[in-house]
């Protein structure tokens, strides 16, 4: 017998099948060992058959095989074809995707404990044997009990003389390292007619692909919830995505409540020995539902019968590391293989995919309002020029301080949202006018008050905080900008007996940092909590009825064609977060520029109103989804070698255009706005193009032109172009 096998390398030169001779035990989806130029290799095997296509003398026998069930699926394999060809992978790279890397590393396996059980009880015991007599009488209890925790109570030396005597047997077990054991119940909810209607929609729909446009509490989460356990009752499996961020601890304790052991969840905040059982449970089929983020979409289930993508218009659906997928494309893919139907929902839908929808190409469903007919939150806008001509120089408008106060006395909570972190954004020198700035990175370095220090977000390298100036040698360093420690520090000024969190990349490293910050402001254990992008999303805080956003304008002025819509997403979702149980909700919104058409529209939560006139911006523009912007970045510690490199790929690009004029609308060269990463000096080829016709040349150049001393890779509408 022979296998077709592809080595787990990722590198181009060796992206082909290649045949080994293997006896029976080899079946298609297992991962082997195999000789490979004079080593021992992983590889994956997506084939077997009697015949080879080279002379038997030349094959070699395979080397070894894993002590596991086949770790992919069939769908792998028509997967990875089309991965690999629309992001110009080696087929090695794609199928990675499919498998968790702490399989590929070896680094995890099965877990194993011991477990004591009760086989005769009825045993004489000498009376001085009282330790044995305990662990007998706590095993009557019992029948079983962990080796361990009977080792603990009473000491191992009396498990051992009671198994010796024949009492008590103890068996190795596997371990399960499930993190959604301990399930409490839920019955779904009644479901509402427009939920109803809804749900009926997506059945009776000849569509492959649903847009669920829902304002934020019109109940989405339980139609999702329905339409998983319809796909469950027919025998059928399912994958619910979300953003990493709303993957809280209440939502998975719903997911745990409704559909117990038949649920399992991929994520970051897991152990590596968790994250392998959950999914080895999903590939064994003893789970048949994928919970996670983007990598998640992965999920080795077969006969698929719903795949769901809630927030669809969140950016951290696209890979940000090669390949550079877009989660979507992924799910169509495997909900079109597996004739299924793939739901996107969303209380601001991405331009494109809203403009699918309005033209026929996904079902649009609307869901116009809250359940129960719970109001929208009232937004007030403050407009901050009017403060500080007043002047109010602090960071809360008089509004925002009355809001307060009336939600504190009435012992609800309240959500207080910046754009930024740290305690505040850049240190400049009055005299020269001197900014400090990452020496890796050439970005703005920002001030952490409480380590004294200075850090770039980029690369995280860490400077001691200025006394004087480098340039000039004056001591006038100020900071400018407001971050959420400051912001804290201000709350506590105007509000002593408040209790205030917060939440941002400083206050939430290690593996569940955030899961604890939102528990205790869940369980109300603060008042307030403060917050940046974290907070935006999916959380359901029945006692928050006020939501500041202290600068609702910030995003507009980045420069990006996005920013508009950004903006519009960030404050609808923020809103969203205000009222959502008991009593209506407020929003202050704090803005520089309240005439803008962007913040008029998120104020009267007009959607449809924002889509039209965003749509006739890009259209006029030839901004996406009119257009693709299209970069192919060229990095490398060797700047002689980049910029070489970058030369290369723009004359291959202009003689794409010489030949193909009417695709391209613009095409340059340029260094990336950041200059430096970690030590890589970073150029960029930039483009804008009418279709996608052209991609896969561009592709092609950019593999062309990559050498172990320069990368160049293509990002398609990039998430920032920094
Ligand atoms: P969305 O995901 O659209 O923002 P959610 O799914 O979080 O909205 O629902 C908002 C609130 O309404 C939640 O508190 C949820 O428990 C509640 N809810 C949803 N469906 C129903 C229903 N059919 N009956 C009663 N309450 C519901
Ligand atoms: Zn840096």
């Amino acid at each position: 017998m022979y296998a077709s096998v592809i080595v787990d390398i990722a590198h181009s030169s060796v992206d082909k099948i290649f045949e080994y001779s293997c006896t029976d035990e080899v079946k298609v989806g297992c991962r082997v060992k195999v000789p490979f130029g004079g080593r021992i290799i992983d590889g994956f095997v997506i084939g077997t058959g009697e015949e080879c296509s080279v002379p038997p003398q030349k094959v070699k026998p395979v080397y070894s095989v894993y002590a596991e069930p086949p770790a992919l699926v069939g769908e792998c394999f028509s997967l990875m074809e089309l991965i690999s060809l629309r992001y110009r992978v080696p087929k090695a790279a794609a199928l990675r995707l499919f498998v968790p890397s702490e399989m590929r590393l070896g680094k995890v396996h099965e877990a194993y404990y011991n477990v004591a059980a009760l086989i005769n009880g009825d045993i004489a015991l000498p009376a001085s044997a009282k330790k044995q007599a305990q662990v007998l009488q706590y095993l009557k209890e019992r029948g079983e009990c962990e080796l361990s925790v009977l080792a603990e109570k009473f000491g191992r030396n009396a498990v051992n003389s009671l198994r010796d005597k024949g009492a008590v047997a103890i068996e190795k077990r596997q371990k399960k390292r499930n993190p959604l054991s301990g399930a409490e119940s839920d019955v779904p909810k009644t479901l509402t007619p427009a939920q109803s209607a809804a749900i009926e929609n997506i059945e009776n729909s000849n569509k492959q692909i649903h847009l669920i446009h829902g304002v934020t509490g019109s109940g989405k989460t339980e139609i999702y919830l329905n339409i998983i356990a319809r796909a469950i009752a027919c025998g059928k499996t399912a994958i619910f995505l979300v953003p990493e961020i709303s993957l809280t601890p209440q939502m998975l304790a719903q997911l745990r409540a409704r559909f117990k052991g038949e649920a399992a969840i991929l994520h970051s905040g897991l152990s590596a020995g968790e994250r392998f059982d959950e999914w080895w449970r999903l590939r064994s089929g003893e789970a048949k539902i994928a919970v996670g983020a983007r990598s998640a979409i992965f999920a080795p289930l077969e006969n698929l019968g719903a795949i769901i993508i809630d927030e669809e218009h969140d950016s951290s659906y696209v890979s940000e590391s090669a390949p550079r997928y877009s989660t979507v494309d992924i799910a169509a893919w495997r909900a079109k293989y597996n004739d299924c139907k793939l739901i996107l929902g969303s209380a601001t839908p991405s331009v494109e995919s809203y403009l699918k929808a309005t033209e026929g190409e996904y079902n649009l469903i609307t869901l116009p309002e809250r359940i129960n007919k719970r109001p929208l939150p009232e937004i007030i806008i403050a407009d901050m020029r009017k403060e500080v001509r007043r002047g109010n120089n602090s960071a809360f408008s008089a509004a925002l301080r009355e809001q307060l106060s009336l939600t504190l006395e009435s012992g609800n909570q309240a959500i207080i949202f910046l754009n930024r972190r740290g305690y505040s954004q850049t240190v400049i020198c009055r005299d020269c006018g001197y900014v400090a700035k990452c020496r890796n990175c050439d970005v703005t370095l920002t001030y952490h008050s409480d380590e004294n220090a200075l850090k770039c977000h980029y690369c995280g390298a860490r400077y001691r905080m200025l006394e004087a100036c480098p340039e000039c040698g004056g001591r006038h360093i100020i900071y400018s900008g407001t971050g959420t420690q400051r912001v804290v520090a201000g709350l506590k000024e105007l509000f002593p007996a408040a209790r205030i969190l917060r939440m941002d990349n400083d206050t939430v490293s290690g593996k569940d940092g955030h899961y604890k910050i939102l528990s205790e402001f869940a369980s109300h254990k603060a008042d307030i909590l403060v917050g940046t992008q974290m907070i935006a999303k999916g959380h359901d805080f029945p006692a928050v009825t006020l939501v500041g956003i202290l600068d609702a304008d910030m995003s507009l002025h980045f420069a990006d064609y996005r920013s508009g819509e950004r903006t519009f997403q960030l404050i609808t979702q923020v809103s969203g977060r205000s009222g959502r149980a008991g009593a209506p909700g407020k929003v202050v919104l704090q803005t520089y520029s309240p005439e803008n058409y962007i913040l008029r529209y998120a104020t009267a939560y007009n959607y449809t109103g924002f889509f039209e006139n965003e749509k006739e911006i890009r259209k006029a523009t030839n901004f996406p989804p009119y257009a693709i912007i299209c970069r192919v970045m060229v990095t490398s510690e060797d700047e002689q070698g980049a910029l070489a490199a970058l030369k290369e790929v723009y004359f291959a690009c202009e003689e794409l255009k010489a030949t193909y004029p009417a695709e391209f609308i613009f095409l340059n060269r340029m260094h990336s706005p950041i200059k430096r990463i970690q030590g890589k000096h970073r150029f960029q080829v930039l483009m804008r193009l009418k279709t996608g016709r052209l991609l896969p040349r561009i592709y092609d150049i950019a593999v062309n032109n990559t050498s172990a001393n320069v990368l160049c890779y293509v990002e398609e509408n990039p998430g920032n172009l920094s």
